[in-house]
């Protein structure tokens, strides 16, 4: 089975643990306007244009003052990201399991301190079947795996056998601000926390702090009595502060950027957090 992804890479116990190979799964199900990551949202890929777009390498006059008319590419079978000159690149890779599977096994002495592959987004579970052969496959090969998620997948539960170090964002504890905001309500999202504390021995909580969105010490509160009735000592919570690293992205996606500078947040929000989830004895923890 093939899986789309738009980037791989090592990092070091940042999403998971010991030095990791990690790989950014096209596709997401979810519209967070924050996302650093834009060129994964569609899980095909997305047309990514370079500082200079040179349209003698498009046949169909959409490329016009270094603009892409994105209109005219649908409907096209995209000669031009063949050719790095055009200055347009597609943002995916397809790969077979089996090779991402053999590529992981070769890098095994890089697994340093309990390191091994972790599959982020995007969202994985939008390419689920082909995520879950990857993991069964990655187990045969008795390499460490590791998720991040977004939580949303109703099947996820079953995958947790295949899955040794889970991730699984949450944006806000109330299901409407979540739909209007992020495209979806969180009822599966805090489903699938509360099974993974139950099944599992280790679960990491991931919450983007957003400003105006969710970030005060009401939203702390509620956070932190939400959590403190679904989960346990096993699981563990991170604050993420909102940043502008993917801003620059957008435009050489064809994408607007809508966040404003309201959306920002210091380490204050993030020692607020941890204080309130810590007084509700709700382990927090820095990666
Ligand atoms: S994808 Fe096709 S239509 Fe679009 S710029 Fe490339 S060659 Fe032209």
């Amino acid at each position: 089975m093939k899986i789309n992804y738009f980037q791989r890479g090592f990092n070091f116990s940042q999403d998971g643990p010991g030095n990791r190979l990690v790989y950014h799964f096209q596709g997401c199900n979810l519209i967070c306007p924050w996302c650093a990551n834009p060129e994964g949202i569609s899980k095909d890929g997305t047309l990514m244009t370079g500082d200079r777009v040179n349209g003698t390498y498009c046949e169909k006059g959409a490329v016009n003052g270094g603009k892409i008319d994105r209109t005219i590419c649908r409907s096209c079978d995209k000669p031009c990201v063949k050719i790095p000159a055009s200055g347009i690149k597609l943002s995916c890779v397809s790969e077979e399991t089996e090779s991402i599977a053999d590529y992981a096994k070769s890098c095994e002495p890089m697994f340093f301190d309990g390191g091994g592959v972790t599959v982020t987004g995007g969202e994985p579970t939008v390419q689920f079947d082909a995520l879950t052969e990857l993991f069964m496959l990655l187990k045969e090969k008795g390499i460490n795996t590791a998720l991040e998620t977004n939580g949303t997948h109703p099947k996820l539960p079953g995958l947790f056998p295949l899955i040794d170090y889970l991730i699984i964002d949450c944006k806000h504890y109330d299901s409407e601000k979540h739909r209007e905001i992020c495209g979806a309500g969180n009822e599966t999202i805090l489903k699938n926390i509360e099974l993974a504390c139950e099944e599992r021995n280790r679960l990491l909580v991931r919450i983007p702090l957003i400003g105006g969105f969710n970030s005060s010490a009401d939203d702390a509160v509620r956070f932190a009595e939400t959590f403190e009735k679904i989960t346990n000592d096993k699981c563990g919570f991170e604050f993420l502060m909102y940043h502008e690293f993917g801003k620059n992205k957008y435009e050489r996606c064809g994408m607007t950027y809508t966040m404003t500078d309201e959306a920002k947040v210091g380490i204050e929000e993030v020692k607020l957090f941890t204080e309130i989830f810590n007084a509700h004895s709700l382990k927090t923890v820095r990666t």
